[in-house]
């Protein structure tokens, strides 16, 4: 145990393997990030509402979710942190992650905000404002990860 300013620590850990399935949706989903560099989106048939992350059923109707559209490129955050902490299989602190709603699509997904300086939290926080717009930004190579793309401030 270690004792600071900024509250106790206990050290710990976790080792756990495991695979997660992504089923249909996931998959299609991850395939299109993928090959073609592109974010697509379940569309309810019945209230037209886009989900992303991707759902396979409606989460208002129960219905399947069996149309897709693409995303826009584009999105406005609805939430934001700035994580100052170390956490295992994440970036080395301090980095910044927002929830955005793309264009055309009713959810926001989770992903990280790279150009930004975070020297200055404050400065950075206004940056990130809720409603603040973000552009996506593909990885060269993709591996139909999460990680295949990421936001930037507009
Ligand atoms: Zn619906």
């Amino acid at each position: 145990m270690k004792k600071n300013e900024e509250g106790m620590t206990f050290k710990g850990g976790w080792n756990v393997e495991y695979k997660y399935a992504v089923g249909p949706t996931g998959t299609k989903f991850f395939n299109a990030l993928k090959d073609e560099g592109k974010i697509i989106a379940p569309k309810c048939p019945k209230c037209k509402l886009v989900m992303l992350p991707p759902r396979a059923f409606c989460e208002r109707c129960f219905v399947p979710a069996d149309e897709w559209v693409e995303a826009g490129k584009e999105g406005s955050i609805q939430a934001f942190t700035i994580v100052p902490y170390f956490f295992e299989s994440l970036p080395d602190p301090p980095y910044a992650i927002a929830y955005v709603m793309l264009d055309g699509t009713n959810t926001a997904m989770v992903n990280f905000v790279k150009n930004i300086d975070l020297s200055d939290p404050k400065k950075a926080a206004k940056k990130l404002a809720i409603g603040n717009r973000v552009r996506i930004v593909f990885e060269k190579e993709r591996k139909g990860t999460i990680n295949d793309f990421h936001y930037e401030l507009i």
